[in-house]
């Protein structure tokens, strides 16, 4: 391991609401893993949620982190089509490639799935190991820090493509959070007629370019919804906004049941899970692609930056 230190500083999940800074040993890769130098990892919302309750049961300690991007510093010795100095972004889900669904071709909802962060220590941590063909090479032309957004972005790709042909369509997304807003995004570079977003936040809903914020609620009027906040309440705007023919897609999962009128209702609903269709996962260049263009357009990508202090000496 010539160059790679010993030990690393790593954000490990100790109890619920204790994460700690610990020294750690600097993790080996296994035959067909790299390892990589972590240049950016972004907070998402589960490992707030993590942090606040373990809702998944994480056996702790863990290090947190499931999104991020960096460079490879050493490859397993089955690695053949990846190589030291490669920036990468990883894909944080590791299906199993063994059991029904992946063997089906189903790798998103694998029953047997890996995962950063979960059942293995993840991206807060100065390395990290995953498997090489959970990764892409980032386009030279985008910022690792922007490149950590992959994930995110291709499971938001994921939710306009469960939306189905948006070009000129109505399309309203419940929510204001950052998926929110970058599923309001990536809709109005996809060429819906009109983006309405709902939420309750005007600094949130201010932070999205493009997009009609309304007064009140559409009614039987758009040709998709977007569930994109973890609520019944949002499930049932959703629901009574799409028109006949309308199509919703549930992005943020909610384990509260909300009443369907099935009798009069003519329509579709879209559950959308991680984004893995096949292998390699196909949203994954898109979404590079969708990144390199908003770097392009000059427009900030993340509101705040941190931690790069954290590991400094
Ligand atoms: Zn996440
Ligand atoms: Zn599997």
């Amino acid at each position: 391991m010539r160059g790679i230190p010993m030990n690393m500083q790593a954000l490990q999940l100790q109890a619920i609401n204790k994460l700690v800074q610990v020294t750690l040993p600097v993790p080996k890769p296994g035959d067909n893993e790299v390892l990589i130098r972590t240049s950016a990892a972004t907070i998402c919302t589960s490992d707030l949620h993590d942090i606040s309750g373990n809702p998944f049961g994480i056996v702790l300690p863990r290090v947190l982190g499931h999104e991020a991007a960096g460079v490879i510093v050493e490859c397993g010795a089955g690695v053949k089509h990846l190589s030291p100095g490669t920036r990468v972004a990883e894909h944080p889900v590791i299906p199993c490639k063994e059991c029904v669904e992946c063997k089906r071709g189903f790798e998103h909802v694998c029953t047997n799935m890996g995962h950063l962060g979960y059942d293995r220590n993840g991206t807060f941590a100065e390395y990290f190991v995953q498997r090489a063909d959970r990764l892409m090479v980032l386009p030279s032309t985008l910022p690792l820090a922007t490149g950590s957004l992959l994930e995110p972005v291709a499971v938001c790709l994921q939710a306009i493509a469960r939306a189905g042909d948006i070009r000129n369509r109505r399309v309203l997304i419940v929510g204001d959070g950052p998926f929110a807003n970058i599923i309001a995004r990536l809709a109005v570079r996809a060429g819906a007629g009109e983006v309405i977003v709902s939420g309750r936040e005007p600094f949130r809903l201010s932070m999205i370019p493009g997009v009609t914020i309304p007064i009140e609620l559409p009614w039987k009027s758009v040709d998709v919804a977007i569930l994109a906040v973890s609520s019944a309440e949002a499930a049932r705007a959703c629901i009574s906004a799409l028109r006949p023919r309308g199509r919703m897609v549930i992005f943020s999962g909610i384990k509260e049941p909300v009443a369907v009128d099935l009798f009069t209702r003519e329509g579709g609903f879209w559950r959308t899970v991680r984004y893995l269709r096949s292998a390699p996962a196909e949203r994954a260049p898109l979404a590079a692609a969708a990144l390199s263009n908003h770097i392009a357009s000059g427009r900030p990508m993340s509101t705040l930056q941190l931690g790069v202090i954290l590991f400094e000496p």
